[in-house]
């Protein structure tokens, strides 16, 4: 985590950008998340721990910590954007219930490779991709 924060805090520099306290702070709670997030839920996560990051400054911090590469926007829902940690996670698709919102991850080795061989067709230096497959879940097919 160290590690990170510190390659985050040349970013920033480099970008001759300041680097505050409250970047940090939401960099240090993106790290933690597991799942998905959007504004709404890292702001509530912050809230919960009485934090006094403002949905401003996590508006402002997404960008930039797209571009240092530390999280994708994966899919839009609802009108807004969600994110993933792209550090230390493998390229993955979206299954996206356009019926409930439901999201559900898969990794596929076969398709990795397949896209491995496609980067190599291309002459590509392959960061990442996700995949956004839009579909209706079990739960809302009502199929058990
Ligand atoms: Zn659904
Ligand atoms: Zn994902």
């Amino acid at each position: 985590m160290e590690n990170l924060i510190e390659e985050f805090r040349i970013f920033i520099k480099k970008k001759g950008l300041k680097y505050t306290p409250e970047r940090e702070e939401i960099l240090r709670e993106i790290l933690e998340v597991e799942d998905h997030f959007d504004v709404e839920s890292l702001y509530l996560r912050l809230k919960n721990k009485n934090s006094k990051i403002s949905k401003a400054s996590i508006y402002r911090t997404l960008p930039i910590l797209i571009e240092a590469g530390f999280i994708q926007e994966v899919y839009k829902q609802g009108g807004h954007s969600f994110y993933e940690v792209t550090l230390n996670k493998a390229p993955h698709l979206h299954f996206i219930c356009i019926s409930c919102g439901r999201v559900d991850e898969v990794i596929d080795k076969e398709l990795n490779f397949l896209i491995k061989k496609h980067e190599k067709d291309k002459k590509y230096k392959l960061l990442t991709y996700h995949l956004e497959i839009f579909g209706i879940c079990p739960d809302c097919r009502e199929v058990k």
